[in-house]
């Protein structure tokens, strides 16, 4: 009996401390939560369109840089229905410098999706959410509960950093997960789930920083375990990363005299999926892993010493970096005339270079046309 009373009373106790740190969180995010467009006044429900835009929008992605892309889609498609009829081409061109495009294909058919399965209404039950294009946990988590203010654990990466501190958890990541969706579980609120979500967010965002968090300024830090221990840059603990392979290519930049004497540059479509799916790219070798042993020559661009005539490299290297993969991209000029014109019709679409900025081109195709035009005769 003795030894039940004690467990119910630890039960207790850490039930009682988890209601105070969520009571506490909720507090200060209606005085300090970041006022954003896509949110609502504490309280209140945001949007669900809103919230699904924006939180796909953020995926690998800033606040500051989603900010401006947000606003211009929903002055553009301000509700789901508008979006649903929009061509892609717009949408992957309004989407250009985000990044991830696999995002903008999903958010695409997504809002299609909803309009032809769900009447144009977001569901509010998070499996019939994860069913849907581009819709993962993380995300449907979100949806349910910032616009419905429904009960659900939402474990974005600066949440993910608070738990990790606020409960000193050792395990690396990104095997914590597990544990550390447990330890978001025993915080999230049966009402205002929503708010409690965000001010996580924003405590991450704003005071519990990867780099020398304030924990002076934190609601939280009676509370917090890291802080506790004097090392809160030390969780989330993590796996060394292994370096990323390095790919290598050369990309043509071929050009031609079109109608009134204007410039064209030769631009074909990516597949529809993968990497970059849809946008339009110049032709180029294919990305291949080349070796980083360091050995002679081991890094150097594999045909450095071809020869053509039909083109001449530029000397300059454009270089990306993806999530799994470093680029570098050689650059070759290669103005066309005569009979080769035609056989180079079949390869892709001939594009007026002032005309460029209205194609759906992705941020590595950009640079490589900011280098081309650079190096224009
Ligand atoms: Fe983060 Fe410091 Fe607050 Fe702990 S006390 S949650 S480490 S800011």
């Amino acid at each position: 009996m003795g030894e039940f009373c004690r467990i119910a009373r630890d039960c207790h106790t850490i039930m009682r401390e988890a209601d105070n740190t969520t009571k506490t969180l909720l507090d200060w995010y209606r005085c300090h939560g970041r006022t954003l467009p896509w949110r609502a006044a504490p309280g209140q429900c945001a949007a669900a369109y809103r919230v699904w835009l924006s939180e796909i929008m953020l995926q690998q992605t800033t606040v500051q840089v989603v900010v401006p892309y947000f606003n211009n889609f929903l002055a553009r498609w301000p509700a789901l229905p508008d979006l649903a009829v929009a061509p892609l081409d717009d949408v992957l061109h309004a989407w250009r410098g985000l990044g991830y495009y696999a995002r903008a294909r999903n958010l695409h058919r997504c809002a299609q999706e909803l309009m032809r399965a769900h009447d144009g209404v977001f569901p509010e039950d998070e499996r019939v959410l994860q069913s849907l294009p581009g819709i993962g946990p993380y995300t449907a988590a979100a949806i349910v509960a910032i616009a419905f203010q429904r009960s659900a654990v939402v474990v974005d990466g600066n949440v993910e950093r608070v738990m990790a501190r606020l409960f000193a958890v050792e395990t690396p990541l990104p095997r914590a997960k597990a544990e550390i969706k447990g330890h978001a579980e025993t915080l999230t609120p049966e009402a205002d789930a929503g708010d409690y979500a965000q001010a996580v967010m924003d405590l991450g965002a704003t005071i519990c920083t990867p780099r020398k968090p304030q924990c002076q300024a934190c609601p939280v830090s009676k509370r917090c375990r890291a802080f506790a221990l004097g090392a809160p840059e030390r969780f989330p603990v993590r796996v060394p990363k292994p370096k990323k392979p390095l790919r290598k290519a050369r990309i043509f930049w071929i050009t031609r005299t079109g109608e009134a004497g204007r410039p064209e540059v030769l631009t074909r479509r990516r597949p529809m999926r993968g990497l970059l799916g849809a946008m339009t790219e110049f032709p180029s070798t294919p990305w291949r892993v080349v070796d980083q042993s360091g050995g002679p020559g081991s890094c150097r661009h594999a045909s450095t010493a071809e020869k053509s005539n039909r083109w001449r490299l530029s000397g300059q290297v454009v270089r990306h970096s993806f999530t799994h993969f470093n680029l570098e991209l050689e650059i070759a000029l290669a103005p066309v005339t005569g009979v080769r014109r035609e056989r180079l019709d079949k390869l892709g679409a001939w594009v007026p270079v002032d005309q460029l900025d209205q194609y759906p081109l992705p941020s590595l195709m950009q640079k490589v046309a900011r280098v081309c035009l650079d190096n224009a005769p």
